[in-house]
């Protein structure tokens, strides 16, 4: 971590001024932010909005930001989220150092303040089912109703606290209330519930609890019991800040955090709930929560994006206060952007058709020089092969083009890159009348892909040699969600069929086949590519990270 104090050029937002006026001030000497995630699945892009807002200002003002599991829902959490959510936080480049924590370390902590509650006459038990509680706590324009439960006494109330902690009663039989107000216009103030009945094993407390604390009473405290300054959460929030206030002025806290809201990150073709992620895996619409299709840090990860792309995007987007829908074509442009700069060249064939020069020597191959990186020349260059037999890509020939198409076709010249002039002379089809092979000739004059006499092309093509090229499976992700703006209520009707395409038969240079740098490439003219964990020795898998912007027009214009 830097401790650089923020300079102007960094990134400002409204809550960097605040934290920024808290130390001016000295309000705070030393700035505590946290990021809180619920270990019930994986992290996605818009957890990375809020990595980056809470561990980068811990960075920029010389704080420090701790990582903390809000393990109070032991129905839904899991090993694998908590192992997941730290290798991401990771990826994504923060780091919390020694301060991981857990809201289930405060367990006893939390019960014993609750016990104080009861005893000043602030919380209750309350014996209404949770239909009955729903149904009395009123709606935006009607009030609630007091519980009949809710004048108990003191002794009684800490009785059935106690053996609700003892695990004497079923589960929903009853819940501890704060005592605040069933008119409060705002509901989350109508005696919100602060511990429910829930006999389930915790994966780190085990079966000590029959009671778990609510998000509403663990969160606040948590904050408070860690010396959090600033408890930074998404606008849903804002609505829980009047009860998160009520309970710190209640509890004998040792701190008193004050929480902000921003806006959380929504975008195009995608859908960021946890609910709708865990659905997509239960129901198999993907391979996993590293689906490369999928918005998770892992899903990125996996297809190839770079942390470094996520981080410019979110700091693109910046924050703000109010909710908006950011287009995932800003995400894209980030990661092309990073990758145009970083990625070494390759070539790959997609989907190959073969073609055979026939005034091109059997038997022969010659090494031919290609650039690893137009723009760097210190990447420097490899060698390709070049044989009579290769294979070009099948869209890269028409037999009966339309004016605009300046790739191959009978009669046609183009250049193959690195390589020579070519021209199609014969067209092999199969019995259904399907185009299997071109019979094509060379000008040997063309070498290195210039004609002396000064002749141009319109198109330059890449391609691969048939014996010197390689087997591998390409897999092609487009948006997982065909609507711009997903049902996330009925998602499974706008899932895009088309969001994955398999290339079976692709080929690859043999460099690229047993590279395990785990780098991102990009094949000419089809995109940047990455290796796949599915690959098997006799057989790569690499998914495409993305596709080169506009690849139309890089086509007719014949650039790579
Ligand atoms: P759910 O989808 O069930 O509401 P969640 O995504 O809020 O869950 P948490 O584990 O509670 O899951 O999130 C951890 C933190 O990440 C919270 O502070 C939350 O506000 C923040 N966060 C979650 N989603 C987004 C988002 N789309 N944009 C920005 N921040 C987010
Ligand atoms: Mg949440």
């Amino acid at each position: 971590m830097t401790t650089e104090p923020v300079t102007a050029e960094a990134g400002r937002d409204f809550i960097r001024d605040i934290v920024q006026a808290d130390l001016s001030s000295n309000k705070h000497s030393r700035i505590v932010t946290r990021f809180p995630p619920e270990p019930n699945g994986y992290l996605h892009i818009g957890h990375a909005k809020s990595i980056a807002l809470n561990f980068g200002i811990a960075q920029e003002f010389a704080g420090k930001c701790h990582l903390r599991f809000d393990d109070t829902n032991p129905t839904k959490e899991e090993q694998e989220y908590i192992d997941s959510i730290q290798a991401d936080v990771h990826w994504l480049g923060y780091d919390w150092g020694t301060d991981l924590y857990y809201a289930s370390d405060y367990f006893d902590r939390l019960y014993d303040w609750a016990e104080g509650l009861i005893k000043t006459g602030d919380a209750y038990v309350d014996d209404q089912s949770q239909e009955e509680i729903r149904v009395n706590r009123g709606t935006l324009t009607e009030p609630g109703k007091n519980s009949p439960f809710r004048d108990r006494a003191v002794d009684e109330n800490l009785d059935l606290f106690r053996r609700m902690k003892a695990g004497e009663f079923p589960n929903g039989t009853r819940v501890l209330r704060a005592k605040i107000d069933m008119g409060a216009g705002n509901i989350n103030l109508r005696d919100p519930v602060l511990y429910r009945i829930l006999h389930a094993e915790h994966p780190r407390t085990g079966t000590k609890w029959s009671i778990y604390p609510s998000y509403d009473y663990a969160h606040g405290q948590s904050d408070a019991i860690e010396g959090i300054t600033h408890s930074i959460c998404t606008l849903e929030f804002e609505d829980h800040r009047p009860l998160y206030e009520w309970l710190l002025d209640k509890l004998p806290v040792p701190s008193k955090p004050r929480q902000y809201e921003f806006a959380r990150l929504n975008l195009t073709y995608t859908l960021l709930s946890k609910r709708v992620l865990t659905q997509l895996v239960r129901d198999g619409h993907v391979s996993g929560w590293d689906d490369p299709r999928m918005p998770t840090i892992a899903g990125l990860k996996r297809r190839g994006v770079p942390s470094a792309a996520v981080r410019e995007f979110v700091k693109r987007i910046g924050v703000a206060k109010a909710n908006s829908v950011v287009d995932v074509g800003m995400l894209e442009f980030c990661i092309r952007e990073l990758l145009n700069k970083t990625a070494q060249r390759r070539m790959a064939v997609l989907r190959p058709l073969k073609i055979v020069i026939e005034n091109y020597p059997e038997g022969q191959v010659e090494e031919l020089e290609a650039v690893n990186h137009p723009d760097d020349p210190a990447a420097g260059t490899r060698k390709i092969s070049f044989g009579r037999e290769l294979y070009i890509e099948r869209d890269d020939f028409m037999e009966n083009p339309p004016k605009k198409f300046f790739r191959l076709s009978p009669g046609n010249e183009v250049r193959l890159r690195y390589a020579y002039f070519i021209k199609c002379t014969g067209v092999i089809k199969n019995d259904a009348g399907e185009v299997v092979e071109l019979r094509c000739t060379y000008d040997p004059a063309t070498k290195g892909g210039n004609a002396p006499d000064g002749r141009k092309v319109k198109a330059t093509m890449h391609w691969l040699s048939a014996a010197q090229s390689m087997p591998a499976e390409i897999r092609v992700y487009n948006q997982l969600f065909a609507n711009p703006s997903p049902s996330a209520a009925n998602f499974a009707v706008d899932l895009n069929p088309e969001s994955l395409e398999v290339l079976p038969d692709a080929r690859i240079e043999p460099s690229v086949a047993s590279d395990n740098s785990g780098e991102v490439m990009q094949f000419e003219r089809q995109g940047y590519f990455v290796r796949d964990k599915d690959s098997t020795p006799g057989k790569p898998v690499f998914n495409r990270t993305i596709g080169l912007r506009d690849t139309f027009a890089k086509e007719v214009g014949g650039k790579g």
